[in-house]
């Protein structure tokens, strides 16, 4: 079954400039943006500028470049952040997918949550 893109998410709106956002770090193929409920200290979005849904879809059918661009922001943002693990104290990144995933925005996004410990991965 195909992945189906909703061009009116938030995000999308986003990227297109319909909606402000506190802007972090933004190259060719990313920008990375603070959360507007945070959830830690340090919690920001970064989302590809193509059209994915999820990164299952992106791993899929994004091309190469836009997928080196993609983490490189990823990278980049950790060490902005201070949370990189050669020199800060780490983050959790998650990647919220699908309906059992409870994503809410249907644009590609990873959290960096990052400045107090996240706790146990899953609460049981
Ligand atoms: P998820 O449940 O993984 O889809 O997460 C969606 C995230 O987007 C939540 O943490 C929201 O707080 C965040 N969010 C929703 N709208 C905005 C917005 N306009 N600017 C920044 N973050 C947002």
């Amino acid at each position: 079954m195909a992945y189906k893109y909703d061009d009116e998410n938030i995000f999308a709106k986003i990227l297109r400039g319909e909606i402000p956002n506190d802007t972090v770090l933004e190259n060719e193929y990313a920008l990375a943006f603070r959360d507007i409920n945070p959830q830690r200290p340090h919690h920001v979005l970064i989302i590809p500028k193509g059209r994915y849904v999820s990164f299952d879809h992106f791993a899929k059918e994004a091309a190469d470049d836009q997928i080196i661009g993609y983490i490189q922001a990823i990278g980049a943002v950790c060490d902005l952040l201070n949370v990189s693990i050669d020199n800060g104290d780490g983050f959790r990144m998650i990647a919220n997918s699908g309906q059992h995933g409870v994503q809410e925005v249907p644009h590609l996004h990873v959290h960096i949550l990052g400045g107090s410990s996240c706790g146990k991965m899953i609460q049981s």
